[in-house]
Protein backbone atom coordinates (compact mmCIF):
# COMPACT_ATOMS: atom_id res chain seq x y z
CA UNK A 1 0.00 0.00 0.00
CA UNK A 2 1.27 3.19 -1.18
CA UNK A 3 2.08 5.48 1.68
CA UNK A 4 3.06 8.16 -0.71
CA UNK A 5 5.18 10.34 0.74
CA UNK A 6 6.89 8.99 3.62
CA UNK A 7 9.36 5.40 3.81
CA UNK A 8 8.47 3.03 5.99
CA UNK A 9 11.33 3.99 8.06
CA UNK A 10 10.59 7.83 7.84
CA UNK A 11 7.43 7.07 9.51
CA UNK A 12 9.21 5.23 12.40
CA UNK A 13 11.06 7.93 13.51
CA UNK A 14 8.17 10.39 14.39
CA UNK A 15 5.77 10.04 16.92
CA UNK A 16 3.19 7.32 16.41
CA UNK A 17 0.48 9.43 15.94
CA UNK A 18 0.25 13.08 16.62
CA UNK A 19 3.74 13.39 15.19
CA UNK A 20 2.60 11.77 11.56
CA UNK A 21 3.12 13.55 8.65
CA UNK A 22 -0.59 12.41 7.89
CA UNK A 23 -1.71 13.80 11.21
CA UNK A 24 -4.04 16.80 10.37
CA UNK A 25 -5.93 17.57 13.60
CA UNK A 26 -8.10 14.40 13.45
CA UNK A 27 -10.44 14.37 16.55
CA UNK A 28 -9.98 10.41 17.45
CA UNK A 29 -8.22 7.56 16.22
CA UNK A 30 -9.21 4.09 17.46
CA UNK A 31 -7.50 1.41 17.43
CA UNK A 32 -9.33 -2.19 17.90
CA UNK A 33 -7.98 -5.42 18.86
CA UNK A 34 -9.77 -8.64 18.87
CA UNK A 35 -7.33 -12.17 19.82
CA UNK A 36 -9.76 -14.22 19.28
CA UNK A 37 -10.96 -13.39 16.01
CA UNK A 38 -7.89 -12.04 14.78
CA UNK A 39 -9.13 -8.28 14.53
CA UNK A 40 -6.88 -5.59 14.27
CA UNK A 41 -8.47 -2.49 12.93
CA UNK A 42 -7.73 1.38 13.09
CA UNK A 43 -11.15 4.08 12.89
CA UNK A 44 -10.04 7.47 12.23
CA UNK A 45 -12.27 10.39 12.41
CA UNK A 46 -10.81 13.54 10.71
CA UNK A 47 -13.86 16.01 11.58
CA UNK A 48 -17.30 15.81 12.58
CA UNK A 49 -18.49 19.34 12.49
CA UNK A 50 -20.64 18.81 9.17
CA UNK A 51 -22.14 15.57 10.88
CA UNK A 52 -20.92 11.89 12.04
CA UNK A 53 -17.62 11.00 10.27
CA UNK A 54 -18.88 8.63 7.28
CA UNK A 55 -16.15 6.94 5.72
CA UNK A 56 -15.77 3.08 4.36
CA UNK A 57 -13.63 0.19 6.15
CA UNK A 58 -10.68 -1.19 3.68
CA UNK A 59 -9.03 -4.60 4.59
CA UNK A 60 -5.81 -4.74 3.10
CA UNK A 61 -2.53 -6.59 3.96
CA UNK A 62 -0.47 -3.73 5.24
CA UNK A 63 3.16 -4.36 5.04
CA UNK A 64 3.67 -2.40 8.70
CA UNK A 65 1.10 -1.26 11.20
CA UNK A 66 2.68 2.42 10.35
CA UNK A 67 1.49 2.04 6.96
CA UNK A 68 -2.08 0.94 8.06
CA UNK A 69 -2.49 3.98 10.60
CA UNK A 70 -1.00 6.25 8.06
CA UNK A 71 -3.66 5.32 5.15
CA UNK A 72 -6.42 5.48 7.69
CA UNK A 73 -5.14 9.18 8.84
CA UNK A 74 -4.97 10.22 4.70
CA UNK A 75 -8.14 8.68 3.95
CA UNK A 76 -10.62 9.93 6.86
CA UNK A 77 -9.11 13.07 5.60
CA UNK A 78 -9.86 12.97 2.43
CA UNK A 79 -13.50 12.40 3.32
CA UNK A 80 -14.07 15.36 5.26
CA UNK A 81 -13.60 17.09 2.42
CA UNK A 82 -15.10 14.73 0.14
CA UNK A 83 -18.73 15.27 1.46
CA UNK A 84 -17.87 19.21 2.52
CA UNK A 85 -17.12 19.74 -1.06
CA UNK A 86 -20.17 18.18 -2.16
CA UNK A 87 -22.76 19.91 0.29
CA UNK A 88 -23.06 16.61 2.43
CA UNK A 89 -24.00 16.99 6.08
CA UNK A 90 -21.57 14.66 6.90
CA UNK A 91 -17.85 14.70 8.96
CA UNK A 92 -14.63 12.29 7.63
CA UNK A 93 -14.26 9.04 8.24
CA UNK A 94 -12.47 5.63 7.27
CA UNK A 95 -11.44 2.60 8.93
CA UNK A 96 -9.04 -0.07 8.05
CA UNK A 97 -8.39 -3.30 8.80
CA UNK A 98 -5.13 -4.97 8.80
CA UNK A 99 -4.93 -8.75 6.81
CA UNK A 100 -5.67 -10.40 3.55
CA UNK A 101 -9.34 -10.02 2.77
CA UNK A 102 -9.13 -13.15 0.77
CA UNK A 103 -7.51 -15.32 4.06
CA UNK A 104 -8.44 -13.95 7.01
CA UNK A 105 -11.34 -12.40 6.54
CA UNK A 106 -14.10 -14.40 8.43
CA UNK A 107 -17.93 -13.86 9.50
CA UNK A 108 -16.92 -13.73 13.16
CA UNK A 109 -14.21 -10.66 12.46
CA UNK A 110 -16.41 -8.95 10.42
CA UNK A 111 -18.85 -8.89 13.34
CA UNK A 112 -16.50 -8.01 16.19
CA UNK A 113 -15.61 -5.03 13.68
CA UNK A 114 -19.44 -4.10 14.17
CA UNK A 115 -19.18 -4.24 17.45
CA UNK A 116 -16.36 -1.75 17.92
CA UNK A 117 -18.38 0.47 15.34
CA UNK A 118 -21.22 0.19 17.75
CA UNK A 119 -19.33 1.37 20.55
CA UNK A 120 -18.65 4.67 19.19
CA UNK A 121 -22.69 5.01 19.35
CA UNK A 122 -22.90 6.97 15.62
CA UNK A 123 -19.91 9.11 15.79
CA UNK A 124 -18.68 7.12 13.27
CA UNK A 125 -20.78 5.36 10.27
CA UNK A 126 -19.04 2.91 7.96
CA UNK A 127 -19.52 1.47 4.04
CA UNK A 128 -17.61 -0.59 2.00
CA UNK A 129 -13.69 0.64 0.70
CA UNK A 130 -11.21 -2.26 -0.81
CA UNK A 131 -11.23 -5.39 0.46
CA UNK A 132 -15.15 -5.56 1.41
CA UNK A 133 -18.02 -6.66 -0.18
CA UNK A 134 -21.87 -5.49 0.24
CA UNK A 135 -22.62 -9.39 2.16
CA UNK A 136 -19.60 -7.88 4.91
CA UNK A 137 -22.10 -4.66 5.29
CA UNK A 138 -24.45 -6.84 5.95
CA UNK A 139 -22.48 -8.67 8.67
CA UNK A 140 -21.63 -5.53 10.38
CA UNK A 141 -25.55 -4.46 10.24
CA UNK A 142 -26.64 -7.21 12.15
CA UNK A 143 -25.00 -5.51 15.36
CA UNK A 144 -24.85 -1.90 14.66
CA UNK A 145 -26.83 0.51 12.77
CA UNK A 146 -24.18 2.81 12.04
CA UNK A 147 -23.42 1.24 8.60
CA UNK A 148 -24.59 2.10 5.24
CA UNK A 149 -23.92 -0.08 1.32
CA UNK A 150 -25.92 -2.65 2.48
CA UNK A 151 -27.72 -4.94 -0.22
CA UNK A 152 -31.00 -3.64 -1.49
CA UNK A 153 -33.11 -6.12 -0.20
CA UNK A 154 -32.06 -4.73 3.36
CA UNK A 155 -32.65 -1.54 2.66
CA UNK A 156 -29.88 -0.50 1.30
CA UNK A 157 -28.40 1.53 -1.70
CA UNK A 158 -26.66 -0.86 -3.51
CA UNK A 159 -23.02 -0.79 -5.46
CA UNK A 160 -22.04 2.55 -5.46
CA UNK A 161 -19.69 2.48 -8.21
CA UNK A 162 -21.97 3.01 -11.29
CA UNK A 163 -22.62 6.70 -9.40
CA UNK A 164 -19.10 6.97 -9.16
CA UNK A 165 -17.90 6.13 -12.82
CA UNK A 166 -21.27 8.55 -13.61
CA UNK A 167 -20.02 12.07 -11.48
CA UNK A 168 -16.19 10.95 -12.77
CA UNK A 169 -17.41 11.18 -16.70
CA UNK A 170 -19.40 14.72 -15.35
CA UNK A 171 -16.32 15.95 -13.45
CA UNK A 172 -14.04 15.30 -16.65
CA UNK A 173 -16.35 16.49 -18.94
CA UNK A 174 -16.30 19.56 -16.78
CA UNK A 175 -12.74 19.90 -16.56
CA UNK A 176 -12.30 19.39 -20.72
CA UNK A 177 -14.83 22.07 -20.85
CA UNK A 178 -12.20 24.32 -18.65
CA UNK A 179 -9.18 23.11 -21.18
CA UNK A 180 -10.51 22.98 -24.53
CA UNK A 181 -13.48 25.23 -24.21
CA UNK A 182 -16.40 22.17 -25.10
CA UNK A 183 -17.12 19.52 -23.04
CA UNK A 184 -17.63 17.04 -25.62
CA UNK A 185 -15.13 14.14 -25.59
CA UNK A 186 -16.35 12.45 -28.77
CA UNK A 187 -12.74 11.75 -30.65
CA UNK A 188 -10.51 12.75 -27.09
CA UNK A 189 -8.26 10.27 -26.93
CA UNK A 190 -8.80 8.78 -23.22
CA UNK A 191 -6.24 6.83 -20.92
CA UNK A 192 -8.55 4.96 -18.53
CA UNK A 193 -6.02 3.08 -15.89
CA UNK A 194 -7.91 0.69 -13.47
CA UNK A 195 -10.69 -0.98 -15.20
CA UNK A 196 -12.30 -2.35 -11.96
CA UNK A 197 -15.92 -1.66 -10.91
CA UNK A 198 -15.80 2.05 -11.75
CA UNK A 199 -13.21 2.25 -14.36
CA UNK A 200 -15.57 0.01 -16.18
CA UNK A 201 -18.45 2.26 -15.91
CA UNK A 202 -16.20 5.38 -17.31
CA UNK A 203 -15.03 3.14 -20.10
CA UNK A 204 -19.12 3.05 -21.54
CA UNK A 205 -19.91 6.48 -20.80
CA UNK A 206 -16.76 7.59 -22.50
CA UNK A 207 -17.32 4.78 -25.39
CA UNK A 208 -21.05 5.89 -26.18
CA UNK A 209 -20.12 9.49 -26.19
CA UNK A 210 -17.16 8.74 -29.35
CA UNK A 211 -14.39 9.03 -27.10
CA UNK A 212 -11.31 7.02 -28.35
CA UNK A 213 -10.73 5.15 -25.15
CA UNK A 214 -7.19 3.01 -24.32
CA UNK A 215 -7.30 0.72 -21.29
CA UNK A 216 -4.68 -0.28 -18.65
CA UNK A 217 -4.85 -2.54 -16.01
CA UNK A 218 -2.54 -5.33 -14.31
CA UNK A 219 -5.12 -7.60 -14.68
CA UNK A 220 -4.60 -9.39 -18.33
CA UNK A 221 -8.48 -11.08 -18.29
CA UNK A 222 -9.91 -7.67 -17.31
CA UNK A 223 -8.19 -5.80 -20.11
CA UNK A 224 -9.02 -9.02 -22.16
CA UNK A 225 -12.58 -8.88 -21.54
CA UNK A 226 -13.65 -5.02 -21.06
CA UNK A 227 -11.20 -4.63 -24.40
CA UNK A 228 -13.45 -6.77 -26.09
CA UNK A 229 -16.61 -5.31 -24.56
CA UNK A 230 -16.25 -1.78 -25.47
CA UNK A 231 -13.66 -2.02 -28.48
CA UNK A 232 -11.49 -0.08 -26.66
CA UNK A 233 -7.36 -0.06 -27.16
CA UNK A 234 -5.16 -2.15 -24.62
CA UNK A 235 -2.29 -0.08 -23.54
CA UNK A 236 1.25 -1.77 -24.64
CA UNK A 237 3.80 0.40 -24.15
CA UNK A 238 6.25 0.56 -21.09
CA UNK A 239 5.24 4.04 -20.08
CA UNK A 240 1.73 4.85 -19.27
CA UNK A 241 1.96 8.45 -17.80
CA UNK A 242 3.96 9.40 -21.11
CA UNK A 243 1.42 7.90 -23.44
CA UNK A 244 -0.25 10.20 -26.05
CA UNK A 245 -3.54 10.72 -25.23
CA UNK A 246 -5.81 13.78 -24.03
CA UNK A 247 -7.41 12.80 -21.04
CA UNK A 248 -5.49 10.95 -18.26
CA UNK A 249 -8.12 9.08 -16.06
CA UNK A 250 -6.70 6.92 -12.92
CA UNK A 251 -8.98 4.98 -11.57
CA UNK A 252 -7.10 2.08 -9.79
CA UNK A 253 -4.31 3.03 -6.80
CA UNK A 254 -3.93 6.68 -5.21
CA UNK A 255 -0.36 9.02 -5.71
CA UNK A 256 -0.10 8.08 -9.67
CA UNK A 257 0.85 11.98 -10.14
CA UNK A 258 4.15 11.95 -7.90
CA UNK A 259 7.66 13.15 -8.59
CA UNK A 260 8.51 10.48 -11.04
CA UNK A 261 5.45 11.33 -13.49
CA UNK A 262 3.94 14.71 -13.25
CA UNK A 263 6.67 15.83 -15.30
CA UNK A 264 6.16 13.49 -18.28
CA UNK A 265 2.38 13.18 -18.58
CA UNK A 266 1.45 14.69 -21.99
CA UNK A 267 -2.44 14.65 -20.88
CA UNK A 268 -4.39 17.89 -20.86
CA UNK A 269 -6.86 16.93 -18.48
CA UNK A 270 -6.41 14.74 -15.43
CA UNK A 271 -9.62 13.29 -14.29
CA UNK A 272 -10.34 9.97 -12.36
CA UNK A 273 -11.45 7.99 -9.69
CA UNK A 274 -9.14 6.93 -7.66
CA UNK A 275 -8.65 8.40 -4.51
CA UNK A 276 -5.11 11.00 -3.39
CA UNK A 277 -3.79 11.14 -6.65
CA UNK A 278 -1.54 13.60 -5.49
CA UNK A 279 1.31 12.21 -3.82
CA UNK A 280 2.19 15.49 -2.25
CA UNK A 281 -0.83 18.13 -2.71
CA UNK A 282 1.14 20.74 -1.73
CA UNK A 283 4.02 20.02 -4.40
CA UNK A 284 2.48 17.48 -7.77
CA UNK A 285 -0.79 19.72 -8.14
CA UNK A 286 1.11 22.91 -8.89
CA UNK A 287 3.37 21.57 -11.59
CA UNK A 288 0.78 20.35 -13.17
CA UNK A 289 -0.81 23.86 -13.10
CA UNK A 290 2.64 25.11 -14.52
CA UNK A 291 2.69 22.80 -17.05
CA UNK A 292 -1.20 23.73 -18.12
CA UNK A 293 -2.74 20.66 -17.22
CA UNK A 294 -6.38 20.86 -15.88
CA UNK A 295 -6.49 18.40 -13.13
CA UNK A 296 -9.98 17.96 -11.35
CA UNK A 297 -9.86 17.44 -7.51
CA UNK A 298 -10.29 13.48 -7.18
CA UNK A 299 -12.55 13.78 -3.67
CA UNK A 300 -14.77 16.12 -5.71
CA UNK A 301 -15.40 14.13 -8.75
CA UNK A 302 -15.70 10.42 -7.23
CA UNK A 303 -17.89 12.00 -4.57
CA UNK A 304 -20.99 9.48 -6.90
CA UNK A 305 -20.16 6.77 -4.11
CA UNK A 306 -20.31 8.70 -0.99
CA UNK A 307 -23.65 10.53 -2.31
CA UNK A 308 -25.42 7.10 -2.93
CA UNK A 309 -24.65 5.58 0.37
CA UNK A 310 -25.74 9.06 2.28
CA UNK A 311 -29.12 8.43 0.53
CA UNK A 312 -29.60 5.48 2.78
CA UNK A 313 -29.08 7.72 5.58
CA UNK A 314 -31.28 10.75 4.36
CA UNK A 315 -34.01 8.63 2.57
CA UNK A 316 -33.56 10.18 -0.60
CA UNK A 317 -34.02 7.95 -3.81
CA UNK A 318 -32.56 7.72 -7.23
CA UNK A 319 -33.96 10.30 -8.66
CA UNK A 320 -32.13 12.57 -5.91
CA UNK A 321 -28.95 10.50 -6.37
CA UNK A 322 -28.25 11.50 -9.61
CA UNK A 323 -29.19 15.28 -8.77
CA UNK A 324 -26.76 15.37 -6.53
CA UNK A 325 -24.08 14.08 -8.66
CA UNK A 326 -24.52 15.52 -11.56
CA UNK A 327 -23.82 18.77 -9.80
CA UNK A 328 -20.61 17.35 -9.62
CA UNK A 329 -20.13 19.13 -13.11
CA UNK A 330 -20.98 22.63 -11.89
CA UNK A 331 -19.29 22.49 -9.37
CA UNK A 332 -16.26 21.34 -11.02
CA UNK A 333 -16.50 24.43 -12.95
CA UNK A 334 -16.96 26.94 -9.96
CA UNK A 335 -13.25 25.61 -8.44
CA UNK A 336 -11.68 26.00 -12.11
CA UNK A 337 -12.97 29.57 -11.46
CA UNK A 338 -12.41 29.81 -7.79
CA UNK A 339 -8.41 28.58 -8.38
CA UNK A 340 -7.99 31.40 -11.13
CA UNK A 341 -9.47 34.37 -9.32
CA UNK A 342 -7.60 33.31 -6.51
CA UNK A 343 -4.26 31.88 -8.21
CA UNK A 344 -4.30 28.71 -6.56
CA UNK A 345 -4.06 24.86 -7.58
CA UNK A 346 -7.34 23.36 -8.21
CA UNK A 347 -6.85 20.86 -5.54
CA UNK A 348 -6.17 23.66 -2.98
CA UNK A 349 -9.39 25.42 -4.20
CA UNK A 350 -11.26 22.81 -3.62
CA UNK A 351 -9.88 22.40 -0.44
CA UNK A 352 -10.54 25.86 0.42
CA UNK A 353 -14.13 25.82 -0.48
CA UNK A 354 -14.84 22.82 1.85
CA UNK A 355 -13.04 24.34 4.39
CA UNK A 356 -14.79 27.81 4.53
CA UNK A 357 -17.95 25.54 5.04
CA UNK A 358 -16.66 23.55 7.77
CA UNK A 359 -15.82 26.80 9.59
CA UNK A 360 -18.69 28.20 8.60
CA UNK A 361 -20.60 25.34 10.26
CA UNK A 362 -18.45 25.59 13.22
CA UNK A 363 -19.09 29.37 13.97
CA UNK A 364 -23.28 28.32 13.98
CA UNK A 365 -22.63 25.41 15.58
CA UNK A 366 -21.04 27.27 18.67
CA UNK A 367 -24.00 29.94 18.48
CA UNK A 368 -26.76 27.17 19.16
P1 LIG B 1 -11.63 -2.03 -8.17
O1 LIG B 1 -10.83 -2.76 -7.19
O2 LIG B 1 -12.92 -2.58 -8.65
O3 LIG B 1 -10.76 -1.73 -9.49
C1 LIG B 1 -9.44 -1.33 -9.48
C2 LIG B 1 -8.79 -1.84 -10.76
O4 LIG B 1 -7.48 -1.30 -10.82
C3 LIG B 1 -8.68 -3.35 -10.82
O5 LIG B 1 -9.11 -3.82 -12.09
C4 LIG B 1 -7.17 -3.59 -10.63
O6 LIG B 1 -6.71 -4.74 -11.30
C5 LIG B 1 -6.60 -2.33 -11.21
N1 LIG B 1 -5.26 -2.00 -10.73
C6 LIG B 1 -4.73 -2.16 -9.49
N2 LIG B 1 -3.45 -1.75 -9.46
C7 LIG B 1 -3.16 -1.31 -10.71
C8 LIG B 1 -2.02 -0.77 -11.32
N3 LIG B 1 -0.89 -0.62 -10.63
N4 LIG B 1 -2.09 -0.41 -12.62
C9 LIG B 1 -3.22 -0.59 -13.34
N5 LIG B 1 -4.35 -1.10 -12.81
C10 LIG B 1 -4.31 -1.46 -11.53
O7 LIG B 1 -11.83 -0.56 -7.56
P2 LIG B 1 -12.94 0.50 -7.91
O8 LIG B 1 -14.10 0.32 -6.99
O9 LIG B 1 -13.17 0.51 -9.40
O10 LIG B 1 -12.22 1.86 -7.47
C11 LIG B 1 -11.18 2.41 -8.27
C12 LIG B 1 -10.57 3.60 -7.54
O11 LIG B 1 -11.57 4.57 -7.29
C13 LIG B 1 -9.97 3.25 -6.15
O12 LIG B 1 -8.84 4.07 -5.93
C14 LIG B 1 -11.08 3.64 -5.18
O13 LIG B 1 -10.57 3.97 -3.91
C15 LIG B 1 -11.64 4.85 -5.90
N6 LIG B 1 -13.04 5.12 -5.54
C16 LIG B 1 -14.00 4.18 -5.77
C17 LIG B 1 -15.33 4.44 -5.44
C18 LIG B 1 -16.41 3.42 -5.69
O14 LIG B 1 -17.61 3.80 -5.61
N7 LIG B 1 -16.09 2.19 -6.01
C19 LIG B 1 -15.68 5.69 -4.89
C20 LIG B 1 -14.68 6.66 -4.69
C21 LIG B 1 -13.36 6.35 -5.03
Amino acid sequence: MSTAFTTGKELQKMDPVFGQLSFNDHEQIVFCNDKDTGLKAIIGIHNSVMGPALGGTRMYNYATEWEALNDVLRLSRGMTYKAAITGLNLGGGKAVIIGDPKTQKTPELMRKFGEFVHSLSGRYITAEDMGMETSDMDIVRDVTPYVTGISESRGGSGNPSPITAYGVYLGMKAAAKQQYGSDVLSGKKVLVQGIGHVGETLVDYLTKEGAIVTIADINEERLAEVGAKYNAEIYRGDDLYSADVDIYAPCAMGATLNDATVHKIKAKVIAGAANNQLADENVHGKILQERGIVYAPDFLINAGGIINVYAELEHYGKEEIMRKTENIYNTTLEIFDFAIANKMTTHKAALTIAQNRIDQRKLENSKK
